[in-house]
């Protein structure tokens, strides 16, 4: 195995991730463990023994080697609250993709095991005693909540084992990691702050999990870096700011329903109805808590449902599909993009997908019209908060009502948008900017948005949101290695996919 010596007594194996072995006398500690290829080495280097494995968080580059054995000849330290995905006493859940029915899970990168015998007793601002030597653990949560870099005094230098929390030329290896979530900057702001920690150590050497040591002022890498990482929680936050949330008035109904215009309802957490003349009712976003204002709804205004359309694939958008077909016969029609994910969803990774096919279901153009009744819609896919998002726009009333689910919405919920995370697969310069656009070509009266968001458009709104999305994705590449999102960010798909499940393509 490649391996390098960093300072005497000190080196650098390039293994799944860099482990760094720490000699004194013939007895070695490491910090992190990879493949445990390299301690095939360690004879070479007049290291007899191995007392102690230090890992700085539970990745599966970290410690996947360790599943080789039940015992080892060492002991194992793990940072406090890492047992949640590596020790045996937990439940198996990070360990199998996808995780159906759920958003963002907490780990991309469990290893495929569970490893006995591991001390949970790194934590945050500790110490750990080899010998008499002093190490200090320091918590730079980032890559998952517990992450921890280790801290070694050592031929006069302070060495810092740092993990994941930074990587050579103010980067984040693999920085989806920072994503605790699918909308929120948490993970982003805890890395920063790890960051900041660092930065106010004298580095002598940074030791990263992934990369090059960096020897020549540390200490200003990680000042750009904890620049760029701020500018990515502020990406996570608001996306057109200022704006007034130009809210519709409506009626509400004794179903407890709204009206918004004579021919356009809300109902319950997340659908539209949309009324023909001759009594027909074509139902947007059905989910299943709301069948039942929903049926209330059909009475009231005595309708029977004859279409059903979804905004995206997420199934609190779309889950009462199944219901309402077997109920009334309803036809469902679907824009080709949202469909997709719903061609083999039991072997499909992705957040919040309704886990069962949908079929029988008829198919809109990709960008064309749909009739129904006596309105035409346009159709055209609308990628933003997740890449498998439709858009569908009709005169109601006099007035041009865009369908528009969840990626933009009022600035006073939820920043202004459902959220952007790689695992939704959330495109910027391909996604939610030319979503902008069309929404500028089609200039619609109304936004009739997911989750009760029913607002006017306005232009100023939807240009800041395109300089939003913009920024947003230097941002993000600012934080990538190789500068390209495909190979890190949007990685995370590779990752994930196990045997026998898909990575579903992303089509230009
Ligand atoms: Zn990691
Ligand atoms: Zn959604």
């Amino acid at each position: 195995m490649i391996f390098e010596e960093l300072l005497p007594g000190l080196w650098k194996f390039n293994d799944t991730c860099n482990v760094y072995v720490l000699k004194s006398g013939d007895k070695a500690i490491a910090i992190d463990f990879g493949s445990g290829k390299w301690m095939e080495d360690l004879s070479s280097l007049g290291i007899t023994s191995l007392e102690h494995v230090l890992l700085t968080h539970h990745h599966d580059d970290q410690c996947e080697g360790l599943l080789k054995h039940d015992h080892w000849p060492f002991e194992i330290h793990a940072p406090a609250g890492e047992e949640l995905f590596l020790s045996p006493d937990k439940k198996d859940e990070f360990h199998r993709a996808p995780w159906f029915g759920g958003g963002c899970p907490l780990s991309y990168a469990a290893p495929h095991g569970r490893i006995n015998n591991i001390r949970y007793d790194l934590s945050g601002f500790g110490s750990f005693f080899w010998n008499d030597l002093r190490l200090r653990v320091i918590h730079t949560p980032g890559h998952g909540r517990n992450a921890c870099s280790i801290m070694i005094s050592h031929c006069d230098k302070q060495i810092v084992c740092c993990g994941d929390a930074a990587y050579e030329g103010a980067k984040i290896w693999e920085p989806y990691h920072l994503e605790w979530d699918h909308w929120t900057g948490t993970g982003a702001l805890a890395a920063w702050e790890g960051v900041e920690r660092l930065r106010g150590i004298g580095i002598g050497m940074l030791c990263p999990s992934h990369g090059s040591v960096i020897s020549r002022n540390p200490r200003n890498m990680l000042r750009t870096l904890s620049g760029r990482l701020l500018q990515f929680y502020r990406q996570k936050g608001q996306i057109s700011p200022g704006e007034p949330d130009r809210d519709i008035k409506g009626e509400k109904l004794a179903c407890g329903a709204w009206r918004y215009l004579p021919h356009l309802y809300q109902f319950g957490s997340n659908g539209y109805l949309v009324v023909s003349k001759k009594g027909e009712a074509l139902v947007v976003d059905p989910t299943t808590g709301d069948m039942k204002v929903l049926e209330d709804l059909f009475k009231e205004l005595n309708v029977t449902p004859s279409a059903i359309a979804v905004s995206h694939y997420h199934f609190d958008h779309c889950d009462a599909i199944p219901e309402l077909r077997s109920r009334y016969g309803a036809k469902v029609w679907l824009h080709p993009r949202v469909a997709e994910p719903w061609e083999d969803p039991e072997h499909t990774i992705l957040p919040w997908l309704f886990p069962k096919r949908l079929d029988p279901f008829e198919l809109w153009p990709d960008r064309g019209v749909w009739n129904w009744n006596e309105y035409s819609f346009k159709v055209a896919p609308w990628p933003g908060q997740t890449w498998w998002h439709c858009v569908f726009m009709t005169e109601i009333d006099g007035k041009k009502v865009m369908f528009a689910g969840d990626s933009f919405q009022p600035s006073a919920i939820w920043n202004g948008t459902g959220g952007f995370c790689a695992y939704n697969n959330s495109r910027f310069l391909d996604g939610y900017v030319p979503s902008v656009q069309l929404a500028f070509d089609w200039s619609p009266d109304i936004m009739a948005a997911g989750h009760t968001n029913c607002y006017l458009f306005a232009t100023k709104k939807f240009v800041k949101i395109q300089r939003w999305a913009r920024e947003t994705h230097d941002a993000v590449l600012a934080l990538c290695p190789s500068e390209d999102l495909e190979k890190d960010y949007y990685s995370l798909f590779d990752r994930i996919s196990e045997k026998g499940f898909r990575r579903l393509p992303v089509g230009k």
